[in-house]
């Protein structure tokens, strides 16, 4: 029996679902092969022999009878099968072969069954049947039969049936439906199209039947076309492939379901194939013979290549017959294939080369699926539907979260606009912040930050082109020029601008955003200023080197202090075994402090061996690295100056090669220009040169990021030293002992956020304060 899946067994509406989703799982199935035995009196007993589960066929071929048999050697063969059918009724054929094929064309499973053997071997009465006996009805009136049925216990759907039949004879497409009235004139032959929804064949006429009978008539209108053309073209019956197809569409009857499936059945009667005689076939047989040869391997061929998951490439396209069933053959659709064989001894060889190619069919492996669509227009309502009910939904939560008139519609031009002058303003400073109203808005307010960005890149690129001479950085040949003019350093810098530090002549940087480097820049100052003056800096930062001499506290330096400081630090290492009374704070340890503060150079050194000493060690680290690279880049520059130099010369010097040449006369070889190996040579030597020109050039900017970078370090560290260094003074030698107490880690003040003047005006105030309080307590 064909496979039965459990799913397949669930058939209500709700199941559906279920199955879908099992289906998409990819349960794969191999192809059912079956043998259909024509009943005989003369059946080879001794040679033909059926396993106990009838599903296997032992052939075995006396000595005697072996001259004709292909392979003679062999005697015995065994094929395994899904079923051999041996005396079987129509009814048991149907039920055995076709039954569950059809049940799933229902549910949207493309099935295709096949008969295949020998011509006279009962192909056409398995498929068609006698049609003069109702009880020996082949599988084509009984599927129909069953699909209708099937629609009769299915009122959840619509499902409409249609049928065509094509047959196919020495590779020409005929429509044995052309005949009916419905049917026009065709002017041009049919053609074979394939399109995302599958392959279809334009021109064959498609019939709608909405019940049995007309089915059943449109079959009979086949099989006498069939017949008539069988006489009337010359053309043998047997020798053609003819397949039904049975077009199945099923919708859902509740509305909302925009899902519906699609499925064909196709039910094929292959072309006899029995072997051309080796003598004897001539003509119009010959030719039959050949295309019927042909074909059946080509389906051969690509039902194997089906079966096999390593193959992308399945040649369908080799015949009409595989590529009229392209999308019905294999894969993921059901496939059924009966080969009919004769049980007579005399048959025996064509009846193992039937069952060889049936054994080799069984082989293969499909994936059945469900072909589902979607109801375009239905799928809209849906989505409508389910808008309104999200916008209701939508407008209760903002009703309960007290955010009235939100509107969530698209937003106008009016609106875009004002998002657009948010932005401006926000990045103006003019607006603090923008306030989130929806997801709509958020996403305009990124999309015009978007605008605003790239017009103002424009903007500057264009201001920037409207006042300089942009130079691609990688055209040395206008580097060079400028260069010749005086206009222009090797660096990219205008001559006479110290240490890069001028815009340069603007030259395109790799990046080519101008912008952006000059917000950066910008930007960096702008950190650089903002942390100065959170910080309350007070040191002298402007100037480049170190320097005191505009400080107002110019004292005497009090001599030996930093020995004395050295001193307590070694004391402190020392004694740390004895713990210090909790009541007397280390600062206790301190010298006393000199009545006059030393000058601030000399308190500075201190500074520096002292409190200062690791954050002074890390500048003049950066300051060394500085130095270094300042170096390499002026040697690396006056290397480049000199390839510069060399290049020129060797330039020259190819001027002069060539104007030679050309005195001289021009030697040309198919076109080619002959020039002598001097001229080569300086050729060679100018591309090397352009080449270490380019490396060292490279390098060079490297050099330069890392100098910027190292620069920006320096200036870090020197900022941060002098800003360590004026807490330090103003602790250690103006701000009173007690008031320190307040100002150590840990308390909410800390020295440097407080002008020193003001503290130590504070104090005062203090004293003053308490000593009046005392004597007006005396
Ligand atoms: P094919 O299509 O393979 O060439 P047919 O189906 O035309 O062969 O069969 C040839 C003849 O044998 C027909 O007259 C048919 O009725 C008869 N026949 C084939 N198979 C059976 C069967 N199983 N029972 C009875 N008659 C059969
Ligand atoms: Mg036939």
């Amino acid at each position: 029996m064909y496979d039965t899946s459990p799913c397949h067994l669930m058939m209500t509406t709700e199941s559906c679902t279920v199955l879908f989703f099992l289906a998409r799982m990819g349960t794969r199935k191999k192809v059912h092969a079956f043998v259909r035995v024509k009943p005989t009196d003369d059946f080879a007993h001794e040679m033909i022999k059926y396993g106990d589960d009838n599903k296997s066929i032992d052939i075995h071929i006396k000595k005697d009878l072996q001259k004709g048999v292909v392979n003679n050697k062999q005697t015995d063969w065994s094929f395994k099968l899904d079923g051999v059918l041996h005396n079987a009724s129509q009814d048991l054929v149907y039920e055995t072969v076709a039954k569950d094929v059809v049940a799933q064309a229902l549910d949207g499973y493309n099935g295709t069954i096949m008969c295949y053997g020998q011509t006279g071997a009962g192909k056409t009465y398995t498929m068609t049947g006698t049609t003069e006996n109702y009880k020996h009805r082949g599988i084509l009136p009984r599927a129909l039969q069953q699909v209708f049925r099937m629609i009769e216990e299915r009122p959840t759907h619509a499902i409409t049936v249609r049928v065509s039949y094509l047959e196919i004879y020495n590779e020409s497409l005929f429509d044995l439906l052309s005949t009916l009235p419905c049917v026009g004139p065709s002017v041009t032959p049919m053609t074979i199209v394939e399109n995302p929804q599958g392959v279809f064949i334009k021109g064959l006429s498609v019939h709608l039947t909405s019940q049995e009978e007309d089915a059943f008539s449109l079959l009979f209108e086949g099989e006498t076309n069939r017949i008539i053309a069988s006489h009337t073209m010359n053309k043998n019956s047997s020798r053609s492939h003819c397949i039904f197809t049975i077009y199945v569409e099923a919708h859902s009857r509740t509305l909302s379901d925009e899902k519906y499936i699609t499925s064909k059945i196709n039910l094929v009667d292959l072309a006899g194939s029995e072997r051309l005689k080796k003598s004897g076939s001539e003509g119009r047989v010959l030719k039959e013979a050949t295309y019927i040869n042909k074909s059946l391997s080509f389906l051969e061929q690509a039902i194997i290549a089906l079966g096999d998951q390593k193959r992308d490439h399945i040649p369908f396209r080799q015949c009409k017959l595989t590529h009229a069933l392209k999308d019905s053959l294999g894969g993921n659709c059901n496939m059924v294939l009966l080969t009919n064989i004769y049980g007579e001894a005399s048959q025996l060889e064509e009846t193992l080369s039937s069952l060889r190619f049936a054994s080799r069919m069984k082989l293969v492996t499909t994936e059945p699926a469900i072909n589902e669509k979607y109801d375009a227009e239905r799928m809209v309502k849906n989505l409508e539907k389910e808008l309104a009910l999200l916008k209701q939904e939508l407008a209760i939560h903002d009703s309960l979260a007290n955010r009235t008139l939100v509107n969530y519609d698209p937003m106008d031009e009016i609106q875009i606009a004002e998002i657009n002058s948010q932005v401006r303003r926000y990045l103006e400073g003019t607006l603090d912040e923008i306030d989130i109203i929806n997801l709509r808005q958020i996403q305009e307010v990124f999309n015009q930050f978007r605008v605003v960005l790239s017009q103002q890149e424009q903007e500057v690129e264009l201001t920037l082109r409207r006042k300089y001479t942009l130079i691609d950085k990688n055209d040395f040949a206008a580097i060079s020029a400028v260069q010749k003019a005086g206009l222009m350093d090797v660096d990219g810098h205008l001559v006479g601008e110290p240490d890069g530090q001028g815009f340069g002549l603007g030259v395109t940087p790799f990046s080519a955003k101008p912008g952006k480097k000059a917000k950066s820049k910008k930007m960096f100052k702008e950190q650089l200023s903002t942390s100065a003056r959170k910080e309350g800096a007070s040191s002298p930062v402007g100037g480049k080197d170190l320097d005191f001499s505009t400080s107002k506290t110019q004292l005497t330096p009090s001599s030996k202090e930093g020995d004395v400081k050295d001193m307590l630090m070694r004391d402190r290492e020392t004694s740390s075994t004895e713990p210090l009374p909790l009541d007397s704070p280390k600062e206790e340890l301190r010298p006393p402090r000199p009545s006059t503060p030393p000058p601030k150079p000399v308190a500075f050194e201190d500074f520096k061996n002292e409190r200062g000493s690791e954050i002074n060690r890390i500048f003049k680290e950066n300051k060394s690295i500085l130095n270094e690279r300042r170096k390499r880049a002026s040697e690396t520059t006056q290397r480049i100056n000199a390839i510069k130099r060399e290049m020129d010369m060797t330039k020259e010097a190819l001027n002069f090669q060539k104007s030679l040449r050309e005195k001289q006369g021009e030697y040309e070889n198919k076109g080619l220009m002959i020039i002598d190996e001097e001229e080569f040579l300086l050729i060679l030597k100018l591309k090397d040169l352009k080449k270490q020109y380019r490396t060292e050039y490279q390098d060079l900017r490297d050099l330069k990021a890392e100098i910027q970078y190292c620069q920006h370090l320096v200036d870090q560290c020197r900022h941060r030293l002098l800003m360590e260094f004026d807490i330090w003074y103003n602790e250690s030698f103006f701000i009173p002992e007690d008031i320190q107490v307040s100002l150590k880690p840990g308390s909410s003040i800390r020295p440097g956020m407080v002008p020193i003047s003001r503290i130590v005006s504070l104090h005062n105030y203090l004293k003053t304060m308490m000593g009046f309080q005392q004597a007006h307590r005396k």
